[in-house]
Formats: structure tokens, sequence, C-alpha cells
């Protein structure tokens, strides 16, 4: 899967798309062509797989498969259940969400507060990078219109107990959101053991397409409709659903029924052993994830910039030029590089959070990939 001698770690940013997905979903890029919605076979036979998807996934995470939406994916799931929770403006006005979310949900508070004067409410991370379920339940009250709270951190891999949060919003009769894009595949989801009301989850992580996900939402969950068209979606979501993608999604998550397990023996594999490559060089960094709090594929290390001559850039630079792909403490905004909200959440200063790398294991790493990349990175930290 690997190109030639390029090393991919950055499993939590988008996987490659699993050969069998890929199979799966050719089919419905030519001869299966039709509109689910037409009468005719065409439509029928795309409508079939569609609603065979839908329960497929209702039965991997226990819901009902009426309570599943297509979406583009985790963004547009998560800014469905924000805005059409809060959406129109009512007497209560406050979201609480935390500090350490995806942008999908902190730029949607944003506009919520801008354009609607829906109020966010921030739990800071504790030092380990997980969120206080008891700090969320000092924040209900009677202004709360929802909780939405991530299950697992892109950045640090670290998990929130969504399950004791769910318990928590139940007590006050209060709709709790999950943003599962990092669990979904790592980790069983029971969305009725865990008592949450919705999750939002997207294919490309999961050895998927790109451009497809879902929003769960329990049935008794009233919200407003984010896109407004065709009566697609049980008339929640309208416009033609992707149906290729679809088919690929559907063909991920059999995957996944059947070899989820495997995968994370897998990426506990390459955990241990990436560890202990690191052990050599551990008085470097500050280690962001946690051994026993976060999810095994990701490990996410911020270099002490008194302990590495360069800056992190460089360290990216040399890395890249060497094939290999991981991600860093920095994001994009507005042409500059910011350090990351989360690792300044943590506690880091500007220059150790822009130190910081992301490695993201997944299914088609091999311990060959782990050995090179722990060679590599000490050959760009000068240490060979
Ligand atoms: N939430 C988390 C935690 C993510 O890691 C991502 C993607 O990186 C998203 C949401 C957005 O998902 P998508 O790329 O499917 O819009």
């Amino acid at each position: 899967m690997q190109s030639n001698d390029k090393i991919y770690l950055d499993n939590a940013a988008t996987t490659p798309v699993d050969p069998r997905v890929f199979e799966a979903m050719q089919p419905y890029l030519t001869e299966i062509f039709g509109n689910p919605s037409s009468i005719h076979q065409y439509g029928k036979i795309a409508k079939v797989m569609l609603e065979d998807t839908r329960d497929l996934i209702a039965e991997f995470i226990r819901c009902k498969p009426k309570e599943i939406f297509f979406t583009s994916g985790g963004t547009e799931s998560i800014n469905t259940f924000l805005k059409g929770i809060s959406l129109p403006p009512g007497e209560k006005n406050c979201i609480i969400t935390s500090s350490i979310e995806h942008m999908a949900v902190l730029e949607t508070m944003n506009y919520l507060n801008k354009n609607f004067n829906v109020i966010p409410r921030y739990v800071k991370p504790e030092r380990n990078g997980s969120i206080d379920p008891g700090e969320v339940l000092d924040l209900l009250d009677e202004a709360t219109i929802a909780v939405s709270i991530m299950h697992v951190n892109n950045e640090t891999g670290v998990k929130n107990d969504i399950k004791k949060i769910a318990e928590h919003c139940k007590s006050k009769n209060i709709p709790f959101h999950s943003d599962t894009v990092q669990s979904f595949g790592k980790m069983d989801i029971n969305v009725k053991e865990l008592g949450v009301d919705s999750i939002s989850a997207s294919a490309h992580k999961i050895y998927g397409p790109k451009g497809i996900g879902f929003i769960y939402v329990n049935e008794n969950i009233r919200y407003e409709n984010l896109l407004h068209g065709g009566s697609q979606e049980r008339n929640k979501r309208g416009g033609t659903e992707n149906i290729p993608a679809i088919a690929g999604f559907q063909k991920a998550v059999e995957i996944l029924k059947s070899e989820m397990e495997n995968d994370i023996k897998h990426y506990k594999t390459l955990h241990a052993q990436l560890m202990t490559g690191l052990n050599d060089f551990s008085q470097l960094f500050i280690l962001n994830s946690s051994e026993y709090l976060s999810v095994p594929n990701i490990v996410s290390i911020s270099f002490y910039k008194s302990k590495i001559n360069f800056d992190s850039e460089t360290l990216f630079m040399k890395l890249d030029i060497d094939g290999v792909a991981v991600s860093g403490g920095s994001a994009c905004t507005s042409g500059s590089l910011k350090p990351s909200h989360v690792m300044q959440e943590l506690g880091h200063d500007n220059e150790t959070a822009m130190a910081t790398i992301r490695i993201s294991l997944g299914r088609f790493n091999t311990p060959d990939d782990i050995v090179r990349f722990v060679k590599l990175l000490k050959k760009a930290l000068g240490l060979l």
C-alpha cells in the first residue's frame, strides 16, 4: 500500500482507501449510476444499497436505521447537530463544549455566537488532555441547549469519558452530541450503552472515501435541517445521495465489522514498537498522548525548544524530504503558521506547541515503517 519507500504516518488526517473499498465503489461509478430517488430499476438498485448501508451502520453502532443520516463527512454532521439544535434561537442560549474540539465544532460555535447570540461555554482539558465530566456537569444549567464533547482528540488521541458525560446530560435532560470522527473504527461504539444522543463520523478515517459520513441522531431529538431541498434522508438532508461513496462506506464498515479487532491489535503492536524507538531520546520531548488514555493509533510529542537546535518547520522539511508524512502542532491560518489550539490548551508555549509531531498509525503500516521512521527522525534531530 505504501508507495515505494515513502512512510505515511498521518492516518488521523486521512487514511488510504482500502483496495476492497475501491473495488466495491467501482460499479457505482459505472453501470450502477441510477439516482436512488428514481423509481425505475436503475434507481432501485442504488436505493437498496443505500438502505443496506444504513442498516449496516445502525447495527454497527446499535441504533435504529432511521436514526442514521448520510452527510458529506464529519464537518457537515457536526454543523448539522450544532446549528440544528440551536436554531431557531429560543429561550435557552448556551452550548457546552470543550476548548480542544476540532475546528468543525469551534468555528461553528463562533458562527452561532456571532450571528445568533448562542453562547459557547468551553471546558478546558485536564493536564492529561482529557475533559473532566464533572466540569461539564458543573456547567449544565437552565440555559443549556446541548453539550458537544469529542470522543477522541484528533491531535493527542486522548479519549474522553463520554459515557459519564452522557449520564450527566441525561440527568438534566440535555441533548449530548459527540464528535466520534477519530474513535469510529478505532474502538467499539455502542450508542445505547454510551447513552449519547448524537454522534458524527466520517468514512475517510476508516479507509473509505472522502466526502461521506453520517450523523446519528436519537429519534427523540428534534433539530432543524442544515440543508433544504429534496426529500432525501427522510426530509432531513436534501440532495442526491453520494452513491459511489456510500458503497465505499458500506465496504469500509463491513471490513471493520470483521477486522476492527485485528486493526486494533495491529495499532497496539506498532505503538509499542514506536514507543520503544522513541524511548532512546525521550529526554528531548514531552509526550502529549497518554499511554492509558489515548487510542493506540495516535502518538503526539512536542520537542523542547531548548533541546533541539532548529525549529519545527526545519524538522518537518527534513522528514518530508526523506518521504515521511506526519502531522504537526500548527495550523495554517490566513497563510501563516499558528500553534495548534490543542497544544496551547495543554499549556505549551508557542515554540513548544509548534515543535509538535503527531504520528498516526494505520492498517497498512508495517513494523518496517516504524524502524525506518525512528531512524529518519533521529537523523532529522541530528542524533545519527
Ligand atoms: N472532527 C475530528 C475530530 C476530526 O479529526 C476531523 C477531521 O480531521 C473532523 C471532525 C472533520 O471531518 P471531515 O474531514 O470528514 O469533515
